[in-house]
């Protein structure tokens, strides 16, 4: 399908189900929505990765590590929304993860 925004389609060309195209979230760069960014300590973090099963946006960031096995590496602010769900449900004892003000 072609990726143009200013194509408009009918009803009967649109899929089924109304799912016009997949996918697209990673070209749009919902970071600047944000009122709040969350702040990751990486020396507090325990890589229990929930904040990674936790976040709605799949903005927390892992990389594979040879000892350790998944590990969290940071946050994506470029899709980060702000809404602190991670920093939430990051363990309190670990308190890895924590809301600040956006720097504008
Ligand atoms: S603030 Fe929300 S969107 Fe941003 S990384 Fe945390 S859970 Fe994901
Ligand atoms: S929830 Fe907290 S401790 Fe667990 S991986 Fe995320 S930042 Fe690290």
């Amino acid at each position: 399908m072609k990726k143009d925004e200013n194509v408009k389609l009918t009803a009967a060309q649109a899929a089924i189900g109304g799912l016009v195209e997949a996918g697209t979230g990673e070209a749009f760069h919902t970071g600047s929505w944000r009122s709040d960014r969350p702040v990751w300590d990486k020396d507090k973090c325990i890589n229990c990765l929930t904040c990674w099963i936790s976040c709605p946006d799949a903005a927390i960031k892992t990389a594979q590590d040879e000892k350790k096995g998944t590990v969290v590496i940071g946050i994506d602010y470029d899709h980060c929304k702000g809404c602190g769900i991670c920093a939430r449900e990051c363990p309190p004892k670990v308190a890895a993860l924590h809301m600040e003000p956006e720097k504008k």
